[in-house]
């Protein structure tokens, strides 16, 4: 399909994991965990370039050069075998179906038909006021500078699953800032209010209705990831209640520590399609969330779809380009993916839902 090396960043990224893994804990684990992912998160296949890249510790080159003159898949796994320790790796399951840093530039430049540079909208990022590094103001002014028109600003609402959360003064005063912004700012680029909400155990949500009008709802599960119980009702529940706009990173699985959570997801994406609720591809790269599989049953079902890059700080905000590549590798169609929308399609999309925050 995409014209990848033999020996991807992928593979070599999870040959450092696992040889991490084979190790006691200690400095030599932390330094092959760390080249692990400097690989992984690298934009470019190592396999024929000259340089490895900087963030590689010292102490791992000797091992990544070694691991990157392999030929083959199966000559860097009999590499792993002759160098592991004495533990067997463990987290190897919860690694896979992630695209690296490479595989996303790969996708996206084979797909000339969507465009990272032609989303229109950057959705669901964070600021200081739950837990991102940066203002809200200089997020915005981050997203205008990559071109966005228009923004969706989508902090944690304050409760059981955050305590740094925005309470009800606290999204009162973000309003009044996004409202300044969009009078000096609005014309350039518009900013929306959202709120990451929590879906609490019995599927309702962690703000009461008469607190969600004017928000953009983001709704997602923190909580019982690991509890291998089935959640669809839970999830079916959420889609039910009013006002929500999109369910954010629906598996709640995270990079070499969980699966996520398990539910009949078809049932729940005919059930998001049916009430209109979009589903989110969350970019953050150690989420990526839906992945492409699932990704592509909700687009059989119907869904609609926000890129997210749930961006903690400025640097953080193209993510939304491995939400992108994720969405390009389950066949989303452009007419699917909400940030493709001008402004004022998106006012159109919201107006027909009854969420008008404009
Ligand atoms: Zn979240
Ligand atoms: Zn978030």
């Amino acid at each position: 399909m995409y014209p990848w090396p033999v020996v991807s960043n992928a593979v070599l990224a999870e040959a450092l994991f696992q040889l991490a893994e084979s190790l006691s804990p200690g400095e030599d684990r932390l330094v092959l965990l760390r080249a692990g992912y400097a690989v992984f998160d690298h934009p470019r296949e190592l396999t024929g370039s000259r340089r490895l890249p900087e963030t590689v510790p010292l102490d791992a080159l000797p091992t990544v050069t070694m691991l990157r003159q392999c030929q083959s898949v199966d000559a860097v796994q009999a590499a792993v075998q002759r160098l592991a320790g004495p533990h067997r790796p463990r987290h190897a399951g919860s690694r896979q179906g992630f695209l690296t840093a490479a595989d996303v530039a790969a996708v996206l430049d084979l797909e000339p038909r969507l465009r990272a540079q032609e989303l229109r909208g950057a959705v669901h990022w964070h600021t200081r006021a739950s837990d991102g590094a940066a203002t809200l103001e200089m997020m915005a002014r981050a997203c205008m500078r990559r071109g966005s028109s228009w923004a969706v600003v989508c902090d944690h609402s304050r409760g059981l699953a955050c305590v740094n959360g925005l309470d009800e003064e606290g999204v009162r005063l973000q309003q009044a800032a996004v409202r300044a912004w969009n009078r000096r700012h609005g014309d350039e680029m518009r900013l929306l209010q959202g709120l990451e909400v929590e879906i609490l155990e019995d599927g309702s949500l962690d703000l009461p209705r008469s607190r969600r009008a004017g928000l953009l709802v983001v709704a997602a599960v923190h909580t019982e990831l690991g509890d291998r119980r089935d959640q669809t009702g839970r999830l079916l529940r959420a889609l039910e209640e009013p006002g929500v706009w999109a369910l954010a990173h629906p598996r709640g699985r995270l990079f070499a520590r969980r699966g996520g959570l398990r539910a009949n997801w078809e049932l729940v994406f005919r059930q998001a399609a049916a009430a209109d609720v979009a589903l989110e591809i969350n970019g953050f790269p150690r989420r990526q969330d839906l992945d492409a599989g699932l990704a592509a049953v909700a687009a059989a079902a119907g869904c609609s779809f926000i890129l997210a890059s749930d961006a903690h700080h400025p640097r953080h905000l193209e993510f939304d380009r491995t939400a992108l590549a994720l969405a390009i590798q389950a066949g989303v169609t452009r007419g699917r993916l909400l940030n493709f929308l001008p402004v004022f399609g998106l006012e159109a999309a919201l107006d027909e839902r009854g969420l008008a925050p404009f």
